[in-house]
């Protein structure tokens, strides 16, 4: 073969050899990167989301999910292990900033002990809650409230219906739980916790309209 043929075959060759390989690297590469953002999306879709249903089986020990102190008691009659009541307490725990909570009664005083703990630890907390049931047996708000805790009402003849509330502004607590004992031991209730900002930021602009809209200063 002549001199020069025989390069122009080796440089083609080359060019192709390179080619292929590059094109196998592509490939590569968007695999790797389609299978990175897969397993983002599936992580974020675990850590995001839980439903918890009510009633529970075993009522959650107060000192060993709530007080921070633990249960010490030889023979507890409560539970240790995780319920929906222990869980959802968890959350609340967990806020760092502020706890925004608009829901049509509160008389567990459980919940409402969490209130109080995060409000002394410097958590804001913002209570929308009914009217009409500021009153019924064993309502806490009063208590709430005398401890400085921001309280607002309704101030029509219909029910301030929600249960939701909104953890540091980013994760959404949200059912048909009521803040009550019968909730959490009797009922059949459902809640749902989400980050989903899709979500989340309508509960924030509807707690705030109602905040607003309830302001009776
Ligand atoms: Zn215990």
């Amino acid at each position: 073969m002549h001199p020069t043929l025989k390069g122009a075959v080796y440089v083609t060759a080359l060019f192709i050899g390179s080619e292929i390989i590059y094109q196998i690297y592509r490939k590569y590469k968007r695999k790797s990167k389609h299978r990175k953002e897969n397993e983002s999306k599936s992580r974020l879709s675990k850590s995001s989301l839980q439903v918890l249903f009510f009633p529970d089986k075993d009522v959650a020990c107060r000192d060993y999910f709530i007080s921070g102190d633990g249960c010490f008691k030889s023979n507890c009659q409560f539970s240790h292990s995780k319920t929906s009541l222990s869980e959802l307490c968890k959350h609340m725990m967990s806020s760092q900033r502020s706890l925004d909570v608009c829901v049509f009664v509160i008389t567990c005083r459980d919940l409402a002990d969490i209130l109080l703990k995060l409000h002394r630890r410097g958590v804001k907390i913002r209570i929308i809650t009914d009217k009409g049931m500021l009153h019924t047996d064993g309502s806490q708000i009063w208590t709430l409230q005398k401890e400085g805790i921001a309280v607002r009402t309704n101030n029509s003849s219909f029910f301030m219906h929600h249960k939701f509330a909104i953890k540091d502004q980013q994760v959404l607590i949200n059912g048909s739980f009521n803040w009550t004992r019968q909730a959490i031991t009797g009922n059949q209730e459902n809640v749902l916790i989400t980050d989903d900002l899709a979500v989340t930021s309508q509960f924030m602009a509807e707690f705030q309209k109602l905040w607003e809209h309830f302001d009776t200063s």
